[in-house]
């Protein structure tokens, strides 16, 4: 599931493979990409650098042109050296650029599904609502944890789990870190966030910020309660429960007896 931590691992992905190489092919295999008629405007583009905000991955290439995905929960990058085995079928995928390594080697670069995958100028990405109505980034520094704190503190009557949810309070954060945050920071997902001191909402954001830089570095999450409804919880050996959450019913693992 792409979180905030996958993203910018995808974008290091992207930026190691590239590595001064240029898009020589460019192709859409599967007929469900949105970019079928579009691979063409790919061809021979050089990465300038790529962009995280919260789940979004933002791809700049040379001559004003933007790859703007999302890979919600199915999406994901690769890259294959020629004769690697492939995870998914080529035939689902929704983008293979092909970039030639001269002396580094050939490598293709391989997106699957997810909600978006646009091409778009810079200025058109500024209009796009989606972006525009993002809170600050969970995994964007101090300051913009801080940030998140005040617009996740100020959501009143909603559940905690909810808001840690809601990407325009704060952007990045998916299910499993919604759990393992509140869980590690003793706090109730169901309580209203009205309900909880500055404090409380700082700790939970900056333990969801910790989890998550350490996701980016090591590939790893905890899994202290998430999909572990009914087994012993960690800390307290009562079974941890699991319900969905809010209006996209998004389960939700919690330890009663920890979490206040
Ligand atoms: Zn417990």
């Amino acid at each position: 599931m792409a979180e905030g931590d996958s993203i910018v691992r995808m974008a290091r992905l992207i930026e190691s493979a590239f590595d001064g190489r240029e898009v020589e092919a460019a192709t859409a295999p599967s007929p469900r990409s949105p970019l079928r008629a579009a691979t063409g405007r790919l061809v021979g583009r050089r990465l300038l650098g790529t962009e995280t905000r919260g789940k979004h991955l933002l791809l700049n290439f040379d001559s004003d042109l933007t790859l703007h995905a999302h890979m919600g929960m199915v999406g994901g990058w690769y890259a294959y050296r020629p004769g690697q085995r492939w995870r998914r079928p080529r035939r689902s995928a929704w983008l293979i650029l092909d970039l030639d390594g001269q002396d580094a080697g050939r490598l293709e670069l391989v997106e699957f599904g997810g909600p978006t995958l646009r091409l778009v100028r810079p200025v058109e990405l500024g209009r796009d609502s989606r972006l525009a109505l993002l809170g600050p980034d969970i995994l964007g520094g101090p300051e913009s944890v801080a940030a998140a704190a005040s617009k996740v503190g100020a959501a009143g009557p909603v559940a905690l789990g909810e808001a840690l949810l809601n990407q325009r309070l704060v952007c990045g954060i998916g299910n499993i870190f919604k759990s393992e945050a509140c869980f590690e920071a003793g706090l109730d997902p169901w309580r209203p966030v009205e309900s909880f001191d500055r404090a409380e909402i700082e700790t939970v954001l900056a333990v969801a910020a910790t989890q998550m830089e350490r996701g980016v570095e090591t590939g790893r999450r905890p899994g202290r309660v998430y999909r572990k409804g009914g087994r012993p919880c960690p800390a307290c050996r009562n079974p941890v429960r699991s319900r969905g959450q809010g209006d996209d019913n998004r389960t939700t693992y919690w330890c009663p007896v920890c979490q206040v």
